[in-house]
């Protein structure tokens, strides 16, 4: 039993501009590092297959699909907001990365493989519904927990997301669906503004302040998710993982370190073993620092690749 690594090279087509951080340097530096460090020769590499129309009506509805097809420009670039560009390439990419996240929640399901890191882009967790934003389209990980809830017939599917920006498109979707229990760290106040203040009973958010030290957010974390999680006891795990709160992103303020990002996937593979039979399936959302994103996934992958 191995972790799967979902990689494909047009995840690097999509490409928002030489200035933009969301690059397709980003992939290129996690796998370079994966192979200096020789993690990449234990992983389960997977090409992935886009995601059908159908999975995607899962989570977002026709009209929105149709008006981003609609959008997608032959060349060039055209902005669906003020962060966010298609170019001819883009949702090829994004159906490959949404693809790449049901295929994972399939082949863990059926124990093919223990557990799964998608390595793709766009990212997904600001997508909504039925809006684009924040350098996303389709919301990878809801469409992983309604895969998971309706083709695996689950009852009880988990998403941790720690990147430094809250998963607004995540909230958005599982907002009051208790099938779902969503716990979420993130910069407060910050980007995406929105959805903080939206309770619902399975939304568990730790807003944490700029500038808060790494000792103060362990404890924030542990102290807000654990019990909820083990209350729940989900019967699969999936992260957004974003690894922007590291110390050296650019984007943010948080001061988590490499080492910070070993301790919260060893938090949440002891989770997952108590509860999931080790299920884990974890989608890349941020992370703009090259060289930390990468030494980040690479810690990330390392504890996931030790569990047997
Ligand atoms: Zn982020």
């Amino acid at each position: 039993m191995t972790t799967a690594f979902f990689s494909h090279d047009d995840f690097m087509r999509h490409n928002m501009g030489p200035e933009h951080p969301e690059s397709p340097e980003r992939l290129a530096a996690i796998i370079s590092y994966l192979a200096d460090t020789g993690l990449d020769q234990k992983l389960d590499w997977v090409r992935p297959e886009e995601i059908t129309r159908d999975q995607l009506l899962m989570v977002h509805p026709e009209n929105y699909l149709h008006q981003l097809d609609l959008m997608q420009p032959t060349r060039g670039r055209v902005f669906t907001d003020p962060d966010t560009a298609m170019m001819p390439d883009t949702l090829r990419a994004a159906r490959l990365a949404a693809g790449a996240n049901v295929q994972a929640v399939d082949m863990v399901m059926s124990s093919q493989v223990t557990n799964a890191f998608v390595c793709a882009r766009p990212p997904g967790h600001h997508a909504e519904r039925a809006k684009s934003m924040g350098f996303c389209f389709y919301n990878n990980v809801a469409l992983a927990a309604m895969r998971a809830l309706t083709f695996h017939h689950l009852e009880r599917v988990a998403i941790i997301d720690f990147d430094v920006h809250q998963g607004n498109g995540t909230v958005d979707i599982v907002s009051g669906d208790e099938r779902i229990l969503m716990c979420s760290s993130f910069q407060h106040p910050f980007y995406p503004h929105s959805h903080v203040h939206r309770q619902a009973d399975n939304i568990v958010n730790i807003p944490i302040e700029a500038n808060c030290s790494p000792e103060e957010y362990r404890k924030l974390v542990e102290a807000g998710w654990l019990k909820r999680l083990n209350d729940f006891k989900p019967q699969l795990v999936l992260i957004s993982a974003g690894f922007d709160a590291h110390r050296l992103d650019p984007m943010a303020e948080l001061n988590l370190d490499t080492e910070d990002y070993r301790w919260l996937t060893e938090m949440i593979v002891a989770v997952a073993h108590e509860h999931s039979n080790d299920r884990i399936i974890s989608t890349l959302e941020g992370g703009y620092h090259l060289r930390a994103l990468a030494e980040s996934v690479n810690a990330h992958l390392e504890v996931l690749d030790s569990v047997y």
